[in-house]
């Protein structure tokens, strides 16, 4: 037995804080394991009752005759953590804490919380909470409702981890509305011991649980919760989809930042590279929670027993409609869900023609009109199915006169037990469809009410087999010149340094094979035309200087000069715009750039986030960046796939691929920089702050250039 399993699945309970009082927490806790049907024993512990809810109760844990594997502890902190410590000296296994006061009311709760968690870990003891709702394991060899919620949720295969203890219980309302079976139900409060990644981990092994939802609001672990979820998701060990909601999607992260990835990223953009390279799903409400949970589960029922979880090979999908208009919304929302209409075969075509009246859409979606009995609806599915054109299909319904609404579910289970590919429903209303619905849940089909949420739960389960058949490709074998690096901001850092521009910026990003245009400093027009000689026209200027960081915004930037007399112009012109943008602002010169060859213009960078590590950014750049904001980001280190990932994935990637007449872009020499970047801020951990913009990507073969940088340095410290 796993000291989880000890709070999971308990021969015996002790309650500590067992209350004769109705209404108290310590009552209720203790009656609802005792209603819930629990099939071990249970104990109360109270020194001053001799009986709680007609059990005799005993004073306390070291008097109970019989070894106790959970202790469920409902007392105020400091009697709590002398009850653990009792619990842990009498052998109990584990340990629910459903108090609160603790960390989230100060420094004297926070300190007993502290002290518990160390008398657990002493005695490899595991303990979920404190403050939190409880534990609930709804299956019938165990039935244990250990938590202050009056209802046991049906079993099934579903488990729900929740940060809040509040929303519990109205997922638990939720859940009970449509006929939903959980197979562990879980409070993890202040997560001072087992936390999300903990549960996540055992129910990966949980032959029980098929589809893990989880409720967060935030995480304390980083690159480690990526590297094990990875593999909860997507590993070669029954692999399962992990559904998550997160509150505060907003991002906060808008201040006034020194770089372009500083003001872009934000929490919101660590949490979404989190979810992004571990596999889970994100979802936005707790319908929605729902709604893809039931496309991910699958029913054990003997019968069903066999069938592996349903995803789709493929985004094509067939739509059977009885009625036109949902047909289309259904459409609509395919297309939008990331999915595509099929087009069917000459032969299911003809086979559709044979069954269906001639007023009938014989092409996707399938309309097979409004007085279709269920066996054209038998007909109409069984052929499309079958089509290897179709990955999958929305199967929708009306109810009309003619409708056979139990039947045509009957029709349905016996098509999708047959078939491999997903086929998802949408019944709409709710009296009249009812018993269908009811037949199509027993039998593991999911169903929805509305054509969008059908279409939603199909994309995600697209999105789902996207991620377990992702490419695999060799790691780049890249050579960088860490060495140099090193010298390079040892040297600044020793200045006093901590901005770097262009000038030093680009000579530390070429020793990670950042290709790099000649810049120099002039501190006069002659010097400059001397310069731009030398690089070679046509050349580019920019104005240097601490008090101006975007230098567009001061008029600073000239592209495109050609000679000797343009060159000198866009000096005066450039020192002037400067002093009129800020009269204080101190004026070191006008860079003179070589002119990058023709690209698309990219934003590249980075952010430090305590306990998560540099944060990554790609996107679409240039000047308007925080205008489209089509940036992603991932948390370093990333190898070569998901870099490609992370660069496929912003809206303007079709611009990176053959666009308009223009040729292709050299993604592979991005892939190689974004790698080469999470590589150097890897190795750098003084490097706090970075921001490449633009870098130019050209065409296929040609590389990219980096036109514009800033870096800022911070001694390294053992925070970061
Ligand atoms: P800032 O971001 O501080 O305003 P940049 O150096 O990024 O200044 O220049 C602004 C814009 O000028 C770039 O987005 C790019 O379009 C163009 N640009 C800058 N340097 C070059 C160059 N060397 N070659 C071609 N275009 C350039
Ligand atoms: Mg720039």
């Amino acid at each position: 037995m796993s000291n989880l399993d000890a709070i999971f699945a308990p021969r015996s309970v002790a309650v500590v804080g067992a209350s004769t009082v109705p209404g108290k927490v310590g009552h209720d806790i203790f009656v609802n394991i005792l209603r819930g049907g629990f099939t071990g024993t249970l104990y109360p512990v109270n020194p001053s009752a001799r009986s709680v809810a007609s059990v005799r109760a005993y004073p306390r844990i070291s008097e109970i005759p019989d070894p106790i594997d959970l202790g469920m502890i409902i007392l105020p902190p400091p009697l709590a953590l002398k009850a653990v410590q009792e619990a842990v000296e009498n052998g109990v296994k584990g340990i629910v804490i459903v108090s609160a006061g603790f960390r989230e009311v100060g420094e004297e709760g926070r300190r007993i919380e502290d002290r518990i968690v160390a008398v657990c870990r002493e005695a490899g003891v595991r303990m979920i909470g404190p403050n939190c709702l409880g534990v609930i394991n709804p299956l019938q060899a165990v039935r244990l409702n250990a938590s202050f919620s009056a209802r046991m949720p049906a079993p099934g295969n579903i488990s729900f981890i929740s940060q809040s203890g509040a929303l519990c219980t109205a997922v638990l309302d939720f859940a009970a509305d449509r006929e939903f079976g959980f197979s562990k139900f879980i409070s993890i409060g202040n997560k001072a011991d087992v936390d999300e990644l903990d549960l996540l981990c055992y129910l990966h092994r949980d032959t029980d649980t098929e589809v893990i939802m989880l409720y967060l609001e935030e995480l304390r672990r980083g690159p480690e919760f990526i590297s094990t979820v990875k593999e909860i998701t997507s590993g070669d060990f029954r692999p399962k989809p992990v559904l998550v909601i997160k509150s505060g999607r907003t991002s906060a992260g808008a201040q006034a930042a020194a770089s372009h990835t500083g003001a872009l990223a934000g929490t919101e953009g660590v949490y979404d590279a989190i979810f992004k390279q571990s596999g889970i799903i994100r979802v936005d409400t707790i319908d929605e929670l729902f709604d893809f949970a039931s496309a991910f589960a699958y029913k054990n029922e003997s019968e069903l027993g066999k069938l592996r979880r349903k995803v789709p090979s493929g985004n094509k999908v067939a739509i059977v409609t009885n009625a036109g208009g949902p047909g289309i919304v259904a459409t609509d929302m395919t297309v939008s869900s990331g999915l595509e209409l099929a087009r069917f075969s000459p032969e299911t075509v003809e086979v559709l023609a044979s069954h269906l009246p001639q007023t009938a859409n014989l092409h996707n979606p399938v309309d097979v009109i409004g007085d279709a009995a269920s066996d054209r609806y038998e007909n109409a599915l069984a052929a499309v199915i079958r089509d290897q054109n179709v990955d999958g299909a929305l199967v929708i319904l009306t109810p009309q006169s003619m409708t056979n609404v139990l039947e045509t579910a009957k029709a349905i289970v016996r098509i999708a037990r047959r078939s491999p590919k997903p086929i998802l429903c949408c019944f709409m209303g709710i009296i009249d469809v009812s018993a269908g619905v009811k037949y199509l849940q027993e039998h593991g089909v999911p169903v929805y009410r509305f054509p969008e949420n059908a279409a939603k739960a199909f994309g995600a389960l697209y999105k789902y087999s996207r991620w377990l058949n992702r490419q695999h490709l060799a790691q780049f074998k890249l050579s960088h010149d860490r060495e140099r690096a090193s010298r390079l901001i040892e040297g600044y850092l020793k200045e006093g340094r901590s901005y770097l521009g262009e000038l030093e910026g680009l000579e530390l990003l070429s020793c990670y094979g950042f290709k790099t245009l000649a810049t120099e400093l002039a501190a006069g027009p002659d010097q400059a035309v001397e310069l731009a000689e030398k690089i070679g026209y046509p050349v580019v200027m920019k104005i240097v200087s601490p008090q101006i960081v975007h230098k567009s915004d001061a008029g600073g930037v000239r592209v495109g000069l050609q000679n000797a007399d343009q060159v000198r112009q866009a000096f005066q012109q450039i020192t002037a715009a400067a002093r009129t943008f800020d009269p204080k602002a101190e004026i070191r010169g006008v860079l003179v750039q070589q002119m990058a060859p023709e690209g698309v213009e990219l934003i590249m960078g980075m952010n430090r986030y305590p306990v998560f590590g540099p944060l990554l950014m790609f996107g679409i750049g240039g000047v308007l960046v925080e205008v489209f904001q089509d940036v992603v980001f991932r948390l370093a280190p990333i190898g070569r796939n998901e870099a490609r990932r992370m660069i496929r994935s912003i809206k303007g990637y079709r611009l990176l691929e053959e666009f308009r007449g223009r040729p292709r872009t050299d993604l592979t020499a991005l892939e190689k920089l974004t790698v080469s970047l999470s590589d150097m801020v890897s190795d750098h951990p003084e490097i706090a702050e970075l921001d490449i913009n633009p870098l130019l990507v050209h065409q296929e073969g040609r590389g990219a250039t980096v036109a514009d940088c800033r870096i800022i340095l911070k001694p390294a410290d053992k925070d970061r």
